[in-house]
């Protein structure tokens, strides 16, 4: 017998970004004339506040604004936006520095050249430097585009940072706009049916919500998914941070030189600092372990960093957990956003996990407006390997680092950090180089290129190299045609967005 369940009503519950960013992309997906239409309506509390940080985008956030409509430059004219080609890490080996971008290097060409880079192995980022345009570009406060290119379009992938309070209020206009309901209110009551799916919801004042599928996106509250899906994984024996001290620093207390085109992940005594330039401000926080410093003295720390300008500037301060629940989707409630997980935002993946949730699940609800018990079984283990694979791959930032100078690194880089996926690897990575095959079991958000930027950028590699065809590869044709083609970050923010 069928277990196909139609879907003619969706309400998804939460107004952060994971609630406007399912309700927009799912009304863009399901609304667009493909087959009957789906009243999509979005119930948010006025008083429980969104989370307000997520100012780090991955390249994927454009195919996902352009899905739902929303042009390039509306888009960051209304969220204070700025690019962003690549995350810089420094001090996570002391002194040290090196580049995740987003570009891939060119492939096979340039496989011969990299066994011989390694045999001249320097320390940190030069490998960076010498395979990706982007970290060049980067360096020059290079935009990732040219004026004139059409809105999302660069032969280079690149990302933003924008302001995610900002985000979820333009996409909140821009879904009403196109139909979306949305209702003010605070839902208190989960009532289930005897087969253990949701059958209504109950606010403050006693109204009743009903639908034929419900998305929890109420963040680490996960008001719905906590009843239908309690059970989780905690991750937090794999990354030890779970608090996050925050500040705005306007540009009238502290004018960087250049608004960066790149965050900054610099790795502090218990944790990391993360810098976001946006165009009017910068946004900073301080990730670290409370287990090994108290909130009181992260602030202190915090402001140390960032000098004396901080004085006076209001600090945030955030608790989060690391952790998935097993079944981000059951019966006929799915869980995005943080009410399904979290993993602190040293990769920028929080919305990329999001807009992948509610892509794959517009994907199966498209063709025929309906669902199964085949289509929630495989979404939850996609959302549980690409959470894995997101763990192993940040835990991989502490693990390689050579610091031992507080409790907190000695701790952190302990091997017993390691999932259990990787650990096999992190024995194979260390004599020889990582090759693309190594990743094959996981969902693949980073590349093969992600692995080299990180595991080379912080020396892990102690191997022989192996012995390779003689290379005479050279990034310089195609970056001085870079040069000549791409505008200053600044002058593109200025020209483009007047
Ligand atoms: C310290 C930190 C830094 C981060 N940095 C990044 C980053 O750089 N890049 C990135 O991609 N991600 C980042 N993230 C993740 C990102 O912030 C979140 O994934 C994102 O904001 C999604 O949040 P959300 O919408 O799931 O939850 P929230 O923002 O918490 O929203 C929850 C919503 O649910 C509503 N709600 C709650 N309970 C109820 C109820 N009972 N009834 C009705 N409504 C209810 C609230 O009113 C609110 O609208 C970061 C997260 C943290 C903690």
């Amino acid at each position: 017998m069928s277990d196909f369940q139609k879907v003619e009503s969706i309400l998804i519950v939460g107004g952060g970004s994971a609630g406007w960013i399912t309700a927009n992309l799912l009304n863009a997906r399901l609304n667009d004339g493909s087959g009957p239409p789906v009243k999509i309506t979005l119930v948010e509390a006025p008083d429980i506040p969104v989370i307000g940080v997520g100012e780090a985008t991955v390249p994927s956030i454009r195919r996902t604004m352009n899905i739902m409509g929303v042009s390039e430059k509306d888009l960051m004219r209304a969220t204070d936006a700025t690019f962003k080609s690549l995350i810089r890490f420094k001090d996570w080996n002391l002194g040290e520095e090196f580049d995740h971008p987003f570009d891939r290097r060119e492939r096979p060409d340039t496989d011969a050249a990299i066994l011989s880079w390694l045999q001249n192995q320097q320390a940190g980022n030069a490998f960076a430097q010498d395979f990706s345009i982007l970290s060049n570009t980067a360096e020059r406060m290079l935009a990732p585009k040219a004026v004139e290119w059409a809105d999302y379009q660069s032969p280079f992938p690149y990302a933003y940072h924008l302001d995610a309070v900002k985000l979820a209020a333009m996409l909140t206009e821009f879904g009403a706009a196109r139909g979306i309901q949305h209702r003010l209110a605070k839902i208190v009551e989960v009532k289930e049916n005897e087969r253990g799916d949701i059958a209504t919801l109950t606010d403050e004042e006693g109204r009743e919500y009903a639908a034929d599928l419900y998305i929890d996106c109420t963040g680490f509250a996960a008001r719905l998914a906590s009843k239908t899906s309690p059970d989780e994984i905690d991750y937090s024996n794999n990354l030890l941070c779970d608090s996050a001290v925050t500040m705005n620093v306007s540009y009238e207390a502290w004018r960087p030189d250049h608004i960066l085109p790149y965050t900054t992940a610099h790795a502090l005594g218990h944790g990391w600092v993360w810098d976001i330039n946006l165009q009017g401000r910068r946004g900073m926080g301080y990730v670290y372990s409370s287990s090994h410093i108290d909130r009181k003295d992260a602030e202190v720390e915090f402001r140390k960093f960032e000098g004396p300008h901080t004085e006076g500037i209001e600090a945030g301060h955030i608790r989060f957990k690391t952790y998935k629940r097993v079944n981000a989707w059951t019966g006929n409630c799915i869980s995005i956003g943080l009410s399904d997980g979290f993993v602190e935002p040293l990769e920028s993946t929080g919305l990329y996990m999001m807009q992948f949730a509610a892509q794959r699940l517009a994907e199966d609800l498209r063709p025929n407006r309906r669902f199964s018990n085949a289509m929630s079984a495989h979404f939850n283990q996609l959302m549980r390997t690409l959470y894995e694979e997101i763990i192993g791959y940040v835990t991989l930032h502490y693990v390689t680092s050579n610091r031992r100078d507080t409790g907190f690194w000695r701790d952190a880089t302990d091997f017993d950090r390691v999932p259990r996926h990787l650990e096999n690897l992190m024995e194979i990575w260390k004599t020889r180089p990582v090759t693309d095959t190594d990743l094959l079991i996981h969902h693949r958000l980073f590349s093969l290129e992600s692995y080299e930027y990180l595991l080379f950028g912080m020396s892990y590699f102690q191997g022989e190299v192996p012995k390779g065809p003689a290379s005479n590869f050279s990034l310089k044709p195609a970056l001085e045609k870079c040069y000549a083609r791409l505008p200053k970050h600044e002058n593109w923010l200025a020209q483009s967005l007047r």
